[in-house]
């Protein structure tokens, strides 16, 4: 603790791992005397750099760039690039500590890492966007490399944002590999990445809908924020029958008893780079609210997709005082320990966000696979392989819950099933 002080998302992350990992310690003193609990908590290692860049007045502005390499026992380093305000060390090392586990869960060959900076797209103009872009790659690329570290796509970073860092990384090290994940489909992408998170949250709770002689049919589902992820988890829970009635940026949200039009929000969100009150002016039968209070919309399914933290312990209570059904994090961490509580006191279906949302790592692998290869797959090919490795993570924690004395605890399983595959690792490559 002493070690991590003023860094309370990290702590908080950490936390909730090692609580769940309690009966793997008692039963496997093999991986406690290998010393794993204490060198999993450990980033193997991390670099915070100065982004210089210069604005569209020719003022000279900096931003702090961070990358923590947590975990290479499994495969390269991989996980997000963060642009936000908000970005800190302690939020980079959450992220990171959770991507190992998410990563070893998808049960394809990749570390965990994560990158960012406190710079906020919001505003700035595509030249500034590109400049920062190049100045944070042109530090960050004497780290990463296609069989060492791969970064990918998060909060504040797009296709855009990947355009140009990738880019900046070919310059300077005049290589065209896959070094990035997230890319354009006409210079190295792969299809149904942009859907992939999304999509995956929907299938991973699809199977545990089934698993518990139900499913998305005729549910009324609440999803949070309007970025990449709650887009295509609506497209998804509504192609599997669901209703959508509610959607939501830092401002507000908007609610539609009918349906969200997606094409509404694709327009805003993904043409405009608009704001969701937007919603409205197209749907007039639709209803705006200002501030935070999207988890008071009475609903069967709950997705939260924005941000950490976003679901405290009142909206929890809201939410199950409501009937809630299942909960499924598309967002990293959106819930608190106190909401998880609630959750996990009352009788709702709960999936954990390291399940739930790997499928957009899951995919980012499958892009690497196809760089190595120089091949791109069919869309329908990537989506059958992302929709088999949701429905295995959700059948192998349910499984290690089940081993491990906590039957229908999703978090532990999560933790445990991820936690060994790498902890194995740990143990056979020795202590370093
Ligand atoms: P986007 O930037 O595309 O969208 C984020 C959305 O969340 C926006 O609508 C944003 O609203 C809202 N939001 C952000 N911060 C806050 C806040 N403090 N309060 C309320 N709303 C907020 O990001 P993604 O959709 O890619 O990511 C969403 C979440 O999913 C993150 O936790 C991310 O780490 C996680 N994730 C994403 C993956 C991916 O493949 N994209 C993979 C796995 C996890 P506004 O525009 O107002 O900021």
């Amino acid at each position: 603790v002493k070690r991590n002080q003023n860094e309370p998302e990290f702590q908080q992350a950490v936390y909730e791992v090692l609580e769940s990992l309690q009966p793997v310690a008692e039963r496997r003193p093999d991986l406690v005397e290998a010393g794993v609990f204490e060198r999993i908590v450990e980033p193997e290692r991390g670099i915070q750099f100065r982004v210089a860049w210069v604005d569209d007045n020719g003022k000279v502005q900096v931003n702090r760039g961070f990358r923590y390499q947590f975990n290479s026992a499994i495969g390269p380093y991989k996980g997000g690039i963060r642009l936000h305000p908000s970005v800190c060390a302690s939020i980079i090392k959450f992220l990171g500590f959770e991507q190992i586990f998410k990563n070893s869960l998808t049960g394809l060959p990749i570390g965990g890492g994560k990158g960012g900076s406190d710079f906020d797209p919001k505003g700035k103009s595509d030249g500034e966007v590109m400049r920062f872009c190049q100045a944070f790659m042109t530090e960050l690329s004497r780290h990463i490399g296609a069989d060492t570290d791969v970064p990918a796509g998060d909060i504040g970073t797009g296709a855009r944002e990947i355009g140009y860092m990738f880019g900046q990384y070919k310059r300077i090290r005049n290589e065209y590999v896959g070094v990035l994940t997230g890319k354009g489909l006409q210079w190295g992408g792969s299809l149904a990445r942009t859907e992939a998170t999304g999509y995956g949250l929907c299938y991973l709770v699809d199977a545990m809908l089934k698993d518990h002689g139900t499913s998305f049919e005729g549910k009324k589902v609440v999803i949070s924020g309007s970025g990449n992820v709650a887009i295509y988890a609506t497209q998804k829970a509504t192609e599997l029958g669901a209703k959508v009635i509610a959607l939501s940026d830092s401002n507000g949200y908007v609610v539609d008893e009918n349906g969200i039009n997606l094409d509404v929000v694709k327009e805003i969100k993904e043409v405009r780079r608009g704001r969701i009150k937007e919603y409205v002016e197209a749907v007039p039968s639709a209803k705006y609210f200002e501030g935070k209070g999207i988890w008071n919309v009475k609903c069967d399914i709950a997705l939260p997709c924005a941000t950490q933290n976003e679901i405290n312990e009142e909206d929890a209570k809201a939410l199950v005082a409501n009937g809630v059904q299942a909960v499924g994090e598309g967002a990293n961490m959106p819930s608190t320990p106190e909401a998880i509580a609630v959750f996990q006191g009352s009788n709702i279906l709960f999936a954990p966000a390291k399940a739930a949302n790997a499928g957009g790592v899951a995919t980012s692998a499958l892009e690497m696979s196809q760089n190595s290869q120089r091949l791109s797959w069919t869309f329908e090919e990537v989506d059958s392989k992302l929709h088999q490795i949701m429905v295995n993570i959700y059948h192998n924690i349910s499984s290690a819950a089940k081993e491990y004395g906590c039957e229908g605890n999703l978090v532990a399983g999560a933790n445990i099933a991820g936690f060994l595959k790498v902890a194995e690792a740990m143990k056979a490559q020795g202590v370093m």
